[in-house]
């Protein structure tokens, strides 16, 4: 599949892991984590390989010089490729330090997670966050390609595996009707490949309208964040993963759509159901509303003091709302 983007196209292609390292240029370098590394490592071990600590922590202004230094010790130069081996982590941050290395290299990336694969891979997003939030320092970097390697979803904890299975929900649940009834019936994992490649597909189609997230298209993939953002920084990332906090933000926010009268009624159960039947939790945990509330005034989409969402119009269709009242997101939150 071929993505445009402004500074050329890139391609999303499967491919086993023998083939990516039997492809790759000579000077490349690969960066990964200590997880990723002990189950998949041996393949790339012709190549130099930074292998950095597993987790968020990692994604950091210190992550970023850890890597510039590395390249410049081992001699990567602006014909070298990054090769960015392993979830979102290692993808955004190997991602934002080839942007940024000697003013940019070349970027492969090989997503090992389920999440990786079907967002944070797609789109051209790179960057790293501060003690102040998340990805507040990062660029529009394409890739030179995605390479995704299925076998290792193999190896990926389950409760891994299932956080990504709430981004392929989300895809179902704001532009896919059919792909969310196949969700709601279940899925095996034989049928992931072609999952896969239709969540890629929509995302493909909705960067490519709105690469710079200017027109407000792109907007319609934050369905579940505003909620789920809030909720991942009330609760300090600690307790919930990305895709845990943006399954239950879905249903809230399907729920404030229902009260408003912007989604279909009936939608907030159907969308449990589906996450539910998935794995994924639903239940808003014990937290301060008010604190959820101010973390989501401050949300990219909003604009000062107000509220915005990308709110469901029905299964299968999504559109951004600003200016919703805040006593109806209340009332969705209280109800549990
Ligand atoms: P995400 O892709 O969900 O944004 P991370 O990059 O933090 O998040 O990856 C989630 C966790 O899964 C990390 O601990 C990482 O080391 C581990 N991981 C990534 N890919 C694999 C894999 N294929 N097999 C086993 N563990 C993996
Ligand atoms: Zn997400």
């Amino acid at each position: 599949m071929e993505v445009r983007s402004s500074s050329g196209s890139y391609s999303i292609e499967f491919a086993s892991l023998t083939a990516i390292a039997t492809d790759l240029p000579s000077n490349s370098f690969v960066i990964t984590d200590r997880n990723v590394w002990s189950h998949w490592g041996s393949i790339f071990d012709h190549l130099p390989t930074l292998v950095l600590e597993p987790g968020e922590a990692s994604k950091r202004l210190a992550g970023a010089e850890t890597c510039y230094r590395w390249l410049a010790h081992h001699g990567a130069t602006r014909s070298s490729t990054i090769l960015a081996f392993g979830g979102g982590v290692i993808g955004d941050l190997a991602g934002f330090v080839a942007a940024t290395y000697m003013r940019g290299v070349r970027l492969i990336q090989v997503p090992t997670t389920l999440l990786a694969m079907v967002d944070s891979s797609v789109g051209g997003k790179v960057g790293v966050d501060l003690p102040e939030g998340k990805n507040l320092v990062g660029a529009f970097y394409p890739p030179q390609k995605v390479l995704i390697p299925l076998e290792t979803l193999g190896t990926l904890p389950p409760r891994e595996f299932t956080n990504g299975m709430a981004e392929v929900c989300k895809y179902g649940a704001i532009m896919d009707a059919q792909l969310f009834g196949e969700l709601s019936r279940g899925v095996s994992r034989g049928q992931m490949q072609s999952l896969i490649k239709t969540c890629i597909s929509h995302k493909a189609d909705v960067v490519q309208e709105d690469e710079f997230e200017t027109t407000g298209r792109r907007a319609i993939l934050n369905f579940g964040h505003t909620v789920g953002h809030a909720l991942e920084k009330v609760t300090g990332y600690s307790d919930l993963l990305h895709g845990e906090a943006i399954s239950i933000g879905m249903v809230v926010e399907s729920r404030i759509g229902e009260s408003i009268g912007h989604t279909k009624t009936g939608t907030t159960e159907q969308l449990r159901a589906c996450l539910e039947s998935n794995g994924l939790p639903t239940e808003l945990p014990l937290v301060e509303e008010q604190e959820l509330i101010a973390a989501m005034k401050l949300d990219k989409k909003a604009l000062p003091g107000q509220l915005a969402f990308s709110l469901l119009t029905h299964i299968g269709g999504c559109k951004l709302c600003t200016g919703v009242p805040e006593e109806a997101v209340l009332a969705a939150l209280k109800s549990r």
